[in-house]
């Protein structure tokens, strides 16, 4: 069946522009990949029949996409802050910063802006070039905390560092304040498919997380936004959140694809941990369907071994996140970080300069 990317514009394309980068020698004599469509008209079915296919065509497909679009070798260095820990009132289902859930977190105050700005200046020393910023929130609300936030992000533009910032739901004039103080990226995540979101969130609407990144689109700032899996979801519902990100009008700039790290005393504490497979196949299928798009190794990496995490690179991973916590869960060290990709001879990608040609 004809799915996924042709080297050549597909007849099922919709009229974007191609994605292309000058060519380079090809390793080992294979020839030098050709322009890649983007494509808005997704169906569940095309992206399962992708994510099913025998795991190295996968990869191998992937990669393929990937070298026509991206510079070989190049990882997206990000480092995540949380800014305001736990007490949030939400209740999804995997959080262990929702005040409902007995995790052992302790809600935090916002932290103050030259602690947040020494934070990215260590990060920035130790390689980072991207600085995203995490309160736990379940909406911005007008006032000094977010006067602070904006302060914030113009602190982390001064240190050269690209911002981001995950806030929660924002309004329009949010978006927009956040976008004059400079923010590069805002991320809200879909989390899952639609079909599986109600078993997982409650207390707000797959609407409500659409209407949040328009508002940040429409601001001209970029979309950070992917999910989880390992959530109890069904390769459908993965499939189904692949889509709805690669049909929205523009593609999110960057996709983070967590695994579950399940948290004794959250709903989802009992839940299987994901097999590394898993990850792979979802990486290399965001990166099929949404080429231009950064593909972040986000939370569950620290289950990861190092042939896992260079296979998930391999299926199209260009990004990762950077430091000893996410958020408030464990993850790899700068040191076993920057050993492991010395040993790859992966290089830190440079914002604005290693973007994708066209999106
Ligand atoms: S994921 Fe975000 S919104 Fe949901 S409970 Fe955790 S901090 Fe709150």
């Amino acid at each position: 069946m004809g799915v996924g990317l042709r080297s050549h514009v597909s007849p099922m394309a919709t009229p974007e522009p191609s994605v292309t980068r000058p060519p380079t020698p090809a390793p080992h004599g294979s020839p030098a990949p050709a322009a890649v469509s983007l494509r808005h008209d997704w169906t569940v079915a095309e992206v399962k029949a992708l994510h099913e296919l025998p795991l190295l065509d996968l990869v191998y497909r992937a990669q393929t996409v990937h070298r026509a679009v991206w510079k070989d070798n190049k990882v997206q260095l990000c480092s995540l802050l949380s800014i305001k820990t736990g007490g949030c009132p939400e209740d999804c289902a995997y959080c262990p910063q929702a005040a409902r859930y007995d995790t052992g977190v302790k809600a935090e105050k916002l932290m103050q802006v030259g602690s947040v700005l020494e934070s990215a200046k260590q990060a920035r020393a130790a390689g980072a070039t991207r600085f995203c910023m995490g309160a736990a929130w379940r909406e911005v609300k007008d006032g000094p905390q977010f006067d602070a936030v904006l302060d914030m992000v113009r602190g982390v533009k001064a240190l050269g560092m690209e911002a981001c910032c995950t806030l929660g739901m924002l309004s329009e004039s949010q978006a927009r304040r956040l976008k004059e103080a400079g923010l590069d990226a805002y991320n809200h995540n879909l989390d899952t498919g639609e079909s599986h979101y109600g078993d997982i969130i409650s207390t707000r609407t797959y609407q409500d997380r659409l209407r949040t990144l328009g508002h940040v689109r429409d601001a001209g700032i970029e979309v950070c936004s992917g999910g989880i899996i390992g959530l109890g979801e069904s390769i459908e519902q993965r499939c189904e959140m692949l889509v709805t990100l690669a049909n929205q009008p523009k593609h999110p700039e960057s996709v983070p694809v967590n695994a579950l790290v399940a948290v004794e005393g959250t709903p989802l504490e009992g839940q299987r941990r994901v097999d590394f497979t898993e990850l792979v196949r979802m990486i290399a299928t965001a990166r099929l369907v949404m080429p231009a798009s950064m593909v972040r190794l986000s939370a569950g990496r620290l289950q990861l071994s190092e042939e896992a995490q260079l296979l998930c690179m391999m299926a199209g991973a260009n990004s990762i996140f950077f430091g000893e916590k996410l958020l408030t869960t464990a993850n790899p060290g700068f040191t076993d970080d920057m050993a492991l990709l010395e040993k790859a001879g992966v290089t830190p990608l440079e914002p604005a300069v290693d973007k994708p040609v066209a999106q």
